[in-house]
Parts: C-alpha cells; sequence; structure tokens
C-alpha cells in the first residue's frame, strides 16, 4: 500500500502544477486581454470617439486595483470636460464591480457624487455624501461638497451643520464661513421682520467671528430698524474703518442714517478723519464724491493734495469735476475740465473696481462671496 503511494505522489503533484499552470496562463491572458482593452480604450479617447473608449472599458469582465484606478480617472477626466453623463456611466459601473478594495469603492462614490454636483442634480449628491458620511466614509472630501450644495440650495442651518462636521473631521477652522451662514439666516429673519431671531443669529456669528465686518452691517441695519440711527451710523462707520472696501456697499445706508441725525457734513467730517489716518483711496474717492453730489462747500484744495498723494485716477476725476463746477461758467476752463473728464472717464471705464483673489473674477461691486467661485471673503 505504501508502495502505491509512493507512485501516486508524483502524479499529484505533476496534476497539481499543471492545474497552477492552467490558471498562471489564464490570468496572464486576463492581464493581456485587460491591458489591451486599455490601449484599445485610451486610443479611442485620443482619437476624439468618447463613446466607443466607454463601450471598451465598461464592458471589460474584470477589473483590478489599477483599473479601478483608470475608471476613476477616466471619469474625473469626463466630468472635467463637462461631459457629466459619461462620467456618470463609468463612476456607477465601477460601484457595481464586485471585488473593489474599500478605498476605491468610497473614492468611487466620492466622485458618484461630485458628478451629480456638477450636473446640478443636487438631491441625488448630497443623497451620495450623506449615506458616506453615515457610514464614516470619505467624510472629509463628502462634507466640503455637501457644504456647497447646501450653500447653493440656501439650506444655512445644513451648511453649518456640515461645516462643523468638516471642522471636526479636517481641524480646519471653518468659523468664518459659519459666522456667514449666521449672518445669511440673520438676513432672512430681518427682511421677514422677526426682530429677536436676527439678534440670536447675529450673537451666533459673533460667536464664530468675533471681528466679522459682516455682523458690523447687520447690527447698523437693525439699529436703524429700532428708530436708533447714532447707534446705527456708529456700526457703520465702525466696518468702514475696518474695511474701507464696504463704502461702495454702504453708501446709501451711510447717507440715510446720516440724515436722520443731521446733515450730510457730518458724515463728511468723519470721513475726513478717517482718511487723515488712513490715506484710503477708496475712502477719498467716497469723499470727493460726497462734495460733488451734495454740493458742499470748500475743502477742494485739500482734496486735491490728497489727489495728489494717491494714485486714485476716480478721486481726480472728482476733483476735475469740482474745478468745473467752481469755473463760474468760464467757457474756456469749462472745456478744458470737460475733455479732462472725458478722458479720465474713458480710463476708468476700462477698469473694475473688485476682483477675486482666489479666481480672478473682476465685479463692480463688493460681494461677501465672489459670484464665479462662490468663494468667501475673496473680492478686493
Ligand atoms: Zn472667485
Amino acid at each position: 500500500m505504501q508502495e502505491l503511494l509512493f507512485l501516486l505522489l508524483p502524479l499529484a503533484f505533476l496534476s497539481g502544477w499543471q492545474t497552477a499552470k492552467k490558471r498562471y496562463k489564464k490570468a496572464q491572458s486576463q492581464k493581456r486581454q485587460l491591458s489591451d482593452n486599455l490601449v484599445k480604450g485610451i486610443n479611442f479617447l485620443l482619437s476624439e470617439q468618447p463613446d466607443k473608449a466607454l463601450e471598451v472599458f465598461l464592458s471589460h469582465p474584470e477589473i483590478d486595483e489599477y483599473t479601478a484606478e483608470t475608471y476613476l480617472l477616466l471619469g474625473n477626466m469626463f466630468r472635467g470636460r463637462g461631459e457629466v453623463d459619461r462620467a456618470l456611466r463609468v463612476h456607477q459601473n465601477l460601484i457595481g464591480r464586485s471585488g473593489l478594495a474599500k478605498e476605491q469603492k468610497v473614492a468611487a462614490l466620492l466622485a458618484y457624487g461630485e458628478d451629480f454636483f456638477a450636473a446640478g442634480m443636487l438631491d441625488r449628491a448630497e443623497g451620495v455624501f450623506q449615506e458616506l458620511i453615515k457610514n464614516n466614509e470619505g467624510d472629509v472630501q463628502a462634507c466640503g461638497t455637501l457644504r456647497s450644495i447646501y450653500e447653493q440650495l440656501q439650506d444655512w442651518d445644513k451648511a453649518i451643520e456640515v461645516s462643523l462636521c468638516a471642522e471636526k473631521h479636517t481641524g480646519d477652522d471653518h468659523s468664518r464661513f459659519i459666522a456667514h451662514y449666521y449672518c445669511e439666516l440673520a438676513k432672512q429673519e430681518f427682511e421677514a421682520g422677526n426682530i429677536h431671531l436676527v439678534e440670536d443669529y447675529i450673537q451666533q456669528a459673533l460667536k464664530s467671528h468675533k471681528q466679522s465686518n459682516r455682523v458690523l452691517v447687520l447690527q447698523g441695519d437693525l439699529e436703524n430698524r429700532k428708530n436708533k440711527p447714532t447707534l446705527a451710523l456708529k456700526k457703520y462707520q465702525k466696518a468702514i474703518s475696518n474695511d474701507p472696501r464696504l463704502i461702495g456697499l454702504l453708501d446709501s445706508r451711510l447717507i440715510e442714517t446720516t440724515k436722520k441725525i443731521g446733515d450730510i457734513e457730518l458724515l463728511c467730517d468723519y470721513l475726513r478723519k478717517l482718511l487723515a489716518k488712513t490715506k484710503d483711496e477708496k475712502i477719498l474717492e467716497y469723499l470727493v464724491e460726497l462734495n460733488l453730489r451734495f454740493g458742499i462747500d470748500g475743502g477742494i484744495t485739500e482734496l486735491a493734495n490728497d489727489v495728489r498723494e494717491s494714485s486714485s485716477v476716480k478721486a481726480l476725476q472728482g476733483v476735475v469735476r469740482l474745478w468745473k463746477q467752481e469755473s463760474n461758467d468760464d467757457g474756456l476752463l469749462v472745456d478744458r475740465y470737460g475733455l479732462l473728464d472725458q478722458v479720465l472717464e474713458q480710463h476708468i471705464q476700462k477698469q473694475t473696481e473688485f476682483q477675486c483673489h482666489h479666481c480672478g473674477y473682476k465685479m463692480n461691486d463688493f460681494m461677501w462671496r465672489c459670484p464665479a467661485c462662490h468663494y468667501w471673503d475673496t473680492v478686493s
């Protein structure tokens, strides 16, 4: 019996070896096929035949970790080119595959959510990201995109919630965003006339960001609503002292509030003092504009000296217009100042007042959030 076993051992070894050889050959053949398919698919992509490329990629029965990465890149590339339908097909196919590593499954789901977001299907995107957060997967990216979704939906409560979630997972400081969201809530309640809620939200915003100028503006609006213009003006003035870019945004508020208290000269006095302290050109430009709009007498020489020290073409144009007003209908002077005014106006028309320092978008009005890239506090 032992002899028989001894004879059978080589046979068993031979059989095992042949099975292993067959498996190896099959795996090699699959790898070759996979590699051939990748090359074929990429060739279709390079020759601008994306649908044929998709057919090749998506019809392949097997997928390994390397091809999963390729699929992710492919889908992201389609999304980057604005071809969201194709991106969705790739990522959906990937999610449906068995045998993916957990990280790849999460990456595929995140990409799938991003596709919906890019397609403007915010509810679908929200569902994907919420599910990921519920399972404690891909939290950082999911929180970031969810925040953008809630900003678009103007669901500020949820935007606050996910910002806190992002802070928890990344350790990043989101307090400025959170303060803006509370300000948005305060603005909504202000418009609805729920003053006690406005006060609550302002306090919450201050807790998040003590130095928020937007909160100062809201506090000024609130004091005005309570018929306390002196307090309102103080808040607006404080906001301008902190950030002179806000002058344009606050223009009508400043004038109306000052008029409730007294003469427009009151506002000019404040601005003159602030200008002497800061030498800020936005303040100079506004001061010149007020002189023109309200026909304030005197002070042109001082303004002209300030213009000399600054590089503001807008303030120079204002002074030229003031000189024109002062020229007592002297035809020659009126013509000369008129010509200067015209040339300066053409120069000013080519310029924009504000620019987003994140994406470079240019605009004429100050905004808390860039309308192009949707970043907060990037307009200057
Ligand atoms: Zn921007």
